[in-house]
């Protein structure tokens, strides 16, 4: 009694009509009554909704939309159905434009107040957000869960926001358009041929999840099922197995000539999986129907992709952020340039043709893997990769003189470079990585982020470090989502030697 009482006027289960003000973090709308702020999600700025209470704390409350009483201009009807339940795209009910405008203000507000930069200063820096000229169908690779609805039928979905029922899905207008003949003709199979889906529960059943990824350059496509397959391994031979191919799922051969007749399928796989996780994929894949990989280019390059290879989802904004970053690094032939968090090699190899050397440093071995073999397909020979954290390989070169891949030392110009790109996940750069990176100097670094809150906290550092933020570009890689991509450049401050 007491505590519901500290809350003053406000409790669990109160009706309120609020206007909407403000937009969250995560693109949710923020109303205040009094002082006291109401956070709704699916309320659009300029609305003026009717919400319930559902979470009261002393100074803030969580409430659930249930009526927009009065429209706000920016407000449009969500163009996917299941928008608001299948949590996947948080901003579907607000306009294109007014989408962007937020993502812009976000990148900025975080950098003055989080990042204690001047708000006039960082307007002056600040260039308008790359938008998506055609928002839609912009994702090359899709994961979808399979399970069954409630009547028992087999269903391709999502998972619901944070829970693990699945939403059944038509179209998902994010994806491409083949996502749903491929998912047609993978339930229609598994119903034709009895394949029981994955039972999160019981652990019983075959198929957990379909992958698919399209080249969007190259019109290739790729098919891998996750299946729970506790059966032979491959290699042993069996009865009714053709071409010595296990037969991982019932009626595998029919359910390949269906699937491959999809104009630009290249590659039909099976992941197996068999452990009671939350990862989706399993390490031990076999091709079962036509090519290992499939191929895309970026920057002119062409880059393999296997189901387990990490490659940025939306190829046409890539390829925007990719060309603000090597226009931030204005090279000329001859730099140095590190790329740290390279992943395959995309940044670095995109920035290999106008530098003199390039080294990538990345934590995941297979990564590492797949950009010595991009280099060597493009036939890139002026780049090096190294695996490990980037805040134990680079101060392992600076300071413990460790070698190259060669065995030499790497030459002062390495230690030296002209350029750092730094892509770091979403909790940034680690301190020993900037620290090095502050002694090693480089005229320019290069800062893509996909989290506004840490890229303000360590241009901060770099910026009290000795370097000067000269120029900030968010780009938009998750229309609809509340996520925003950023490109700076930071340059080093010349030291004014006073003569006089
Ligand atoms: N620049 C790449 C990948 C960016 S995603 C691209 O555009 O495709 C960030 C990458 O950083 C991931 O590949 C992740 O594996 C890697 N990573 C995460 N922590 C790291 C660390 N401490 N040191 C080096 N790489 C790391």
């Amino acid at each position: 009694m007491g505590k519901e009482k500290s809350l003053g006027q406000f409790q669990k289960d109160q009706m309120l009509t609020v206007e909407i003000t403000d937009i969250g973090n995560d693109g949710e709308g923020i109303g205040k009554i009094d002082g006291y702020t109401l956070f709704i999600k699916d309320a659009v700025i300029g609305d003026k909704v009717r919400a319930k209470i559902m979470k009261a704390k002393k100074n803030y409350a969580y409430a659930h939309l249930e009526e927009v009483v009065q429209k706000s201009p920016f407000r449009q009807e969500a163009k996917c159905p299941i928008a608001r339940q299948c949590g996947g795209c948080q901003l579907q009910n607000m306009t294109y434009e007014r989408q962007l405008e937020f993502k812009q203000n976000k990148v900025r507000n975080n950098i003055v107040r989080l990042g204690g930069f001047d708000g006039e200063f960082v307007d002056s820096i600040m260039e308008p957000i790359i938008g998506m000229d055609e928002p839609w169908r912009y994702r090359n690779k899709a994961q979808y869960p399979i399970g069954r609805n409630r009547d028992g039928k087999i269903v391709a979905g999502y998972y619901a926001g944070r829970t693990h029922s699945i939403i059944p899905v038509d179209d998902c207008l994010i994806g491409v358009a083949e996502n749903k003949e491929i998912l047609d003709i993978v339930i229609a199979h598994m119903e034709k041929f009895g394949v029981a889906p994955y039972d999160e529960v019981s652990g019983k059943g075959l198929v957990r999840h379909v992958l698919i990824r399209k080249g969007f350059t190259s019109g290739q496509i790729m098919v891998c099922l996750v299946i729970n397959y506790r059966g032979r391994k491959s290699g042993s031979a069996g009865v009714g197995e053709k071409s010595g191919l296990v037969e991982y799922i019932p009626g595998q051969q029919a359910l390949c000539d269906a699937l491959s007749k999809i104009p630009g399928m290249t590659s039909i796989s099976v992941s197996i999986n068999t452990e009671k996780t939350n990862v989706i994929m399993g390490l031990e894949i076999h091709t079962i129907w036509g090519a290992d990989t499939i191929t895309d280019t970026l920057k002119g390059l062409e880059f393999e992709i296997s189901p387990l290879s990490f490659y940025q989802v939306n190829p046409r904004q890539t390829d925007k952020l990719y060309g603000q970053a090597i226009e931030y690094a204005a090279l000329t032939g001859a730099e140095t340039v590190w790329d740290l968090y390279c992943g395959i090699g995309t940044i670095t190899l995109s920035m290999a043709g106008s530098a003199g050397k390039v080294y990538g440093v990345e934590i995941i071995p297979e990564a590492i893997e797949d950009a010595k073999n991009n280099a060597k397909n493009n036939g890139i020979k002026n780049a090096e990769f190294y695996c490990g954290k980037a805040e134990e390989v680079l101060p392992e070169f600076y300071e413990k003189k460790r070698v190259s891949a060669e065995g030499s030392a790497l030459p002062e110009s390495a230690l030296h470079p002209d350029v750092i790109v730094v892509d770091p996940p979403r909790k940034g750069c680690d301190e020993k990585c900037i620290e090095t990176m502050l002694k090693m100097s480089p005229s320019r670094i290069v800062y893509v982020s996909c989290d506004s809150a840490t890229l303000a906290r360590d241009l901060r550092i770099l910026c009290d470090g000795g370097y000067e933020l000269k120029k900030v570009r968010p780009c938009d890689m998750f229309p609809w989502s509340g996520h925003v991509e950023t490109c700076c450049l930071l340059s080093r401050k010349e030291v004014i030697i006073d003569v006089f």
